[in-house]
């Protein structure tokens, strides 16, 4: 039976905070499929494709480099730990600089089809919880549960904001978060292939005005009730 669980939203509605702690509780695997895009931004970047430039030749150079690129997901203590070609890439993908990257390939037809493919591979052997942008509405049309998790952008920067200030970040101000989210938002939502859009049997839950406990409670209230878990 499937019982695998969609949660979309935009960047920063803390999907992925509260993904893993559901799927613990509930005993899912969780899968964070923007640490897909996160990777094969950071290959790019590493290959020398320069996304300040969106001439043909950075184009095609971006296409050619799917073919070579393998990715393995792996669960290590039960932390997701995503592989380029045999090698950890985890504790790189979490820059600013390969956020934009990320963002600028997963508007790529070809990126998104070859990762799509893994993701529904996962998906198929276990009981997941996947986070994203279009899973329930493209990826996992027949996920079990889906929910659109969201809040407003400012809000969705500060809690950025911070919680980069409290890994140490002292550089970054929080103007510059929110306009990296606006224009991740806008990127994310306008793409003509898989946009992040809430599909139409999703549940909404905005957490503006929520903590982080309340959402977690709330996002399991809705999980039981369309699971009867
Ligand atoms: O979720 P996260 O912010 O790590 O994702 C990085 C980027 O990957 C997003 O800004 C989005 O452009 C892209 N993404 C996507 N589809 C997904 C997951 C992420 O397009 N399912």
């Amino acid at each position: 039976m499937n019982r695998n669980i969609a949660i979309d939203g935009p960047s920063g509605a803390g999907k992925s905070t509260l993904a893993k702690k559901v799927a613990k509780q509930f005993g899912y695997i969780y899968l964070d499929t923007g640490a897909m895009y996160r990777a094969f931004g950071l290959y790019c970047i590493e290959n020398g494709v320069d996304f300040s430039a969106a001439d043909s030749e950075n184009q095609k150079k971006l296409e050619d480099l799917t073919e070579n690129f393998a990715l393995d997901v792996v669960y290590e203590n039960s932390n997701q730990q995503v592989y380029v070609n045999g090698r950890n890439v985890t504790s790189l993908i979490r820059t600013p600089e390969v956020s934009i990257a990320a963002s600028k390939v997963a508007v790529v037809p070809k990126v998104r089809l070859k990762l799509v493919e893994i993701q529904r591979q996962i998906a198929e052997k276990s009981d997941v919880v996947m986070d994203g942008r279009d899973i329930g509405s493209y990826v996992l049309p027949n996920a079990a549960v889906k929910v659109f998790l969201t809040a407003s952008v400012e809000i969705r920067a500060k809690r950025r904001f911070d919680e980069l200030r409290e890994k140490g970040n002292s550089e970054v101000t929080y103007e510059e978060v929110l306009k990296d989210m606006k224009f991740r938002d806008a990127n994310d939502s306008s793409r003509a292939f898989a946009p992040l859009k809430q599909a139409e049997d999703a549940v909404l839950l905005d957490t503006s005005e929520m903590t982080e406990d309340e959402s977690e409670q709330a996002l399991i209230n809705i999980i039981k009730s369309k699971t009867e878990m």
